[in-house]
């Protein structure tokens, strides 16, 4: 059976404070939850990473970064490498978010390079695909999504495919207030399986979760986690609030 796995994603929010007593927050109510039937991470904005794995320490919520660059060190100003990610205790790194494709311009290309050098730099990607409204509405969703998947795990083998979770997120549903259905995630869900049965093979597949992610609330979690090829949700507005995320959690027990 797959654990089920539930990130927040913070975005651009937060400061140095509330970001120390939303984790400390999470941690209190989480101890009241079987660590055992359920994996929960935050992403927080770079700066705050260090105060964030550090007020995470003695509890069990992960920490994981919004991106990262693939090449290890070097002249490359801005940017931070897996290396320096996992040598300040992150867990997670997320790797093509809707928002980094569609507002700062990332191809498929660049995330299948940073999907690779996560995993050499011994961080787990959380990779993110999802089409747009108007691919949906004109009948490209499986396409754009079958791309994207095959792009993204371009050159990896099995053993670095493993480490991989995949989030799928319609990028209409992002931030929109609309979420999918259960049923039209499932649909999406169980795709992206069979092209990772494909890819790999199906053991392979059915060990590796998939996310869903867009408008995710405490209110609408249980039903979406019902569905069979749902293993976990990443979550952006509902993570900044303690209550609602870990309703969510709550929720997502199966
Ligand atoms: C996200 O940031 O990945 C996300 C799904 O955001 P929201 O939950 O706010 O739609």
């Amino acid at each position: 059976m797959r654990k089920p796995f539930i990130a927040g994603n913070w975005k651009m929010n937060m400061d140095s404070q509330s970001s120390v007593e939303l984790i400390e927050a999470l941690a209190e109510g989480l101890d009241k939850i079987d660590r055992e039937k359920v994996d929960v991470a935050v992403i927080p904005p770079f700066v705050y990473l260090a105060a964030a794995v550090k007020a995470a320490r003695s509890s069990s919520v992960a920490v994981g970064a919004q991106d990262m660059y693939f090449e290890p060190k070097g002249a490359f100003t801005g940017e931070i490498s897996s290396y320096m990610l996992k040598d300040i205790g992150c867990t997670y790194v997320l790797c093509g978010h809707s928002e980094r494709r569609h507002v700062i311009g990332e191809s498929d290309e660049l995330i299948n390079k940073k999907i690779s050098a996560a995993i050499s730099g011994g961080l787990l990607p959380i990779f993110c695909v999802g089409e747009l409204l108007e691919e949906r509405e004109s009948g490209k969703m499986t396409a754009v999504v079958e791309r994207q998947i095959r792009a993204g795990f371009a050159g990896l083998n099995a053993a670095k495919a493993a480490a991989v979770t995949v989030a799928y997120e319609p990028v209409w549903a992002i931030g929109t207030g609309k979420t999918a259905t259960p049923e039209q995630a499932q649909e999406v869900h169980s795709f992206i399986r069979k092209i990772l049965a494909e890819i790999y093979d199906e053991t392979l597949a059915n060990q590796m979760r998939i996310q869903y992610g867009g408008s995710v609330k405490a209110d609408n979690a249980e039903q979406i986690m019902a569905k069979e090829d749902i293993d976990g949700l990443l979550v952006g507005g509902a993570s900044l609030k303690p209550a609602e995320f870990l309703g969510i959690i709550k929720g997502s027990i199966k």
